[in-house]
């Protein structure tokens, strides 16, 4: 990057630095020659990775959400609370007779979502569960950025690992529930 060393009497525009008056740098305090261009360059390469790291959560987000597993269990658990709210209305036993098919049905629905879970946790085997698995690559990404300042190849390696984590989760969510 090329910083212009001008002159200004704009005091707003002035380097913090005392009794200079040349121009700062932009976004920055000071000008090109007091530090302002190496905290602008600074400031450009933490804008960099803030970027990769959102661009990165995003991709890997967008696959979170059609996780198969976290779905079951979220409608198990609404199951659940339905049953539980359902049960805890009926207050005598003429109540309950009243309604014991729906509350039949609810149980057989449960029962039968709960284990369609567990042989998809059976078919996944020792694999982490998905949430773990994006987690684990973010703290990758994190890790990577701490230490490697070439953003084009973190760009990379983010887009490489976020690749592998989709074909990873991809293989396991086409297995069959019924
Ligand atoms: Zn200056």
């Amino acid at each position: 990057m090329n910083h212009e060393m001008k002159k200004t009497s704009n005091e707003d525009e002035q380097c913090l630095f005392p009794d200079c008056s040349l121009k700062k740098v932009e976004n920055t305090d000071y000008c090109a020659r007091h530090g302002g261009a190496r905290s602008a360059k600074l400031q450009e390469k933490q804008r960099v990775r803030a970027y990769n790291l959102s661009k990165y959560k995003a991709r890997l987000d967008r696959f979170t959400e059609s996780s198969t597993i976290t779905d079951l269990r979220d409608e198990i658990a609404i199951l659940r609370m339905t049953l539980e709210a359902k049960l805890n209305n009926l207050e005598t036993d003429t109540e309950l007779i009243a309604h014991a098919h729906g509350i039949s049905d609810l149980i057989l629905k449960i029962e039968k979502l709960v284990s369609s879970c567990h042989r998809l946790e059976k078919s996944m085997g020792n694999f982490l569960d998905k949430n773990t698995v994006v987690q684990l690559g973010m703290e990758i990404v994190q890790i990577i950025t701490k230490h490697v300042d070439d953003s084009k190849a973190i760009d990379n390696v983010t887009s490489d690992l976020a690749d592998l984590l989709q074909r990873i989760t991809d293989a396991r969510t086409t297995t069959e529930i019924d």
